[in-house]
């Protein structure tokens, strides 16, 4: 029979994991505590652009989100970028080859996010503080005193470490498996300018990206330069190594901006220095990416219907949470309704 099913986190994986339950008729409810979807595929209107704050770029190496992906290929929802993508370490600048497509949604990354919230129930601001389980099933509560429910099912895309908070008095086994996933943060910073950056000798005038391997810097990326931007001005998106990151957490983020903004002057040419930006600032993730990939399912199954997906339950990427909503959501669909209660992966 047909259930009714909750998922906290509007992200790539939740909204996967959502998509896939409603399309075999089950009632699906989504939560987020944020205004929209999206996650952390994040876009920030600026005035005059729009930067991307979390992911820049994503590839595709399973062959069930290959196929996804010539879907919106097809739709004109993601595109092919950096197709000019550099290399900068101790050396100076390098074109970047190597045989991975990399795919940029358009005209900003939370566009393919809100894409996937079409059409699905969900609840946004809604920030999930509270779990109970009853006889008929799930309630959730949120910050602002709601309740919703009865649910049979419950499925957690949110990072491992807020997972472990509202999984923690339900289920001991689950909120043991959160505590081991490591996740870990990131600053983004990002500068808008007037006027283009200087060309740079030996780089394409169009250079799209760049892989930092020196300094605080781990990526740059040219918002302005993705497919379907329009008509902004230069705008990058500059991020933190993981390392830099974690040293910095707690400082203010304008002197995280300043900083990152001078590691980026430092991989210019002193002849080639841009302009001051009009406009400087920086984001923290607090728990950007997981570590490192992890071995399993993809997901976790707890007790009474309760699961967990998102990309620390697969690896660090955008596909491996989108994988993640999407196999929970198939092994819920491929088990017996009355297992549910009894069954852990
Ligand atoms: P999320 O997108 O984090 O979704 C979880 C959602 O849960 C959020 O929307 C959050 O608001 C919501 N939530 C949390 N707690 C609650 C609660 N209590 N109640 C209600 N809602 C709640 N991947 C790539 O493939 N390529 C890249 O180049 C890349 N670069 C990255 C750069 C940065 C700076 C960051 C941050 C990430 C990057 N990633 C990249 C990783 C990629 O963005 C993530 O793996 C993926 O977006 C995670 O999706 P998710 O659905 O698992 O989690």
């Amino acid at each position: 029979s047909l259930s009714s099913i909750a998922v906290i986190g509007a992200g790539i994986a939740g909204l996967s994991c959502a998509r896939t339950l409603r399309a075999a008729g089950h009632t699906v409810t989504v939560f987020d505590k944020s205004r929209g979807p999206g996650g952390r595929l994040s876009s920030r209107r600026a005035p005059g652009a729009i930067v991307d704050l979390g992911a820049q770029y994503f590839t595709a190496r399973d062959p069930l989100f290959q196929a996804e992906l010539t879907h919106w290929l097809d739709r004109g929802l993601v595109r092919p970028w950096p197709t000019s993508l550099w290399r900068i370490d101790a050396q100076g600048w390098q074109p970047h080859r190597d045989t991975h497509p990399r795919y940029c949604a358009v005209p900003r990354m939370s566009a393919l996010t809100r894409h996937l919230a079409e059409g699905l129930e969900l609840v946004s601001e809604a920030r999930i503080v509270d779990l109970e389980r009853r006889p008929s099933g799930w309630y959730l509560q949120d910050d602002r005193q709601h309740r919703y429910g009865p649910f049979q099912r419950l499925a957690i895309s949110a990072p491992a470490p807020q997972a472990e908070a509202l999984v923690a008095a339900h289920d001991a086994v689950l909120a043991k498996a959160c505590h081991r996933v490591e996740q870990l943060a990131c600053w983004a910073g990002y500068a808008l300018f007037d006027t283009p950056l200087p060309n740079l000798e030996g780089v394409e005038r169009d250079w799209q990206a760049a892989f930092v391997n020196h300094g605080p810097l781990r990526f740059v990326a040219r918002n302005d330069h993705k497919p379907g931007r329009g008509e902004q001005g230069e705008s990058l998106t500059l991020l933190a190594t993981a390392e830099w990151s974690q040293t910095w957490l707690e400082q203010p983020a304008e002197r995280v901006a300043d900083a990152l903004y001078a590691a980026l002057r430092e991989l210019l040419p002193a002849s080639v220095q841009p302009a001051a930006p009009r406009l400087l600032a920086a984001h923290r993730w607090r728990y950007a990416q997981p570590l490192s990939g992890a071995a399993g399912p993809g997901f976790r199954l707890g007790q009474d219907g309760l699961a967990l997906c998102g990309d620390g339950w697969l690896g660090p990427r955008v596909e491996d949470a989108w994988c993640s909503g999407h196999r929970l959501a198939q092994r819920w669909l491929a088990m017996p309704q009355r297992d549910h209660a009894a069954s852990r992966s």
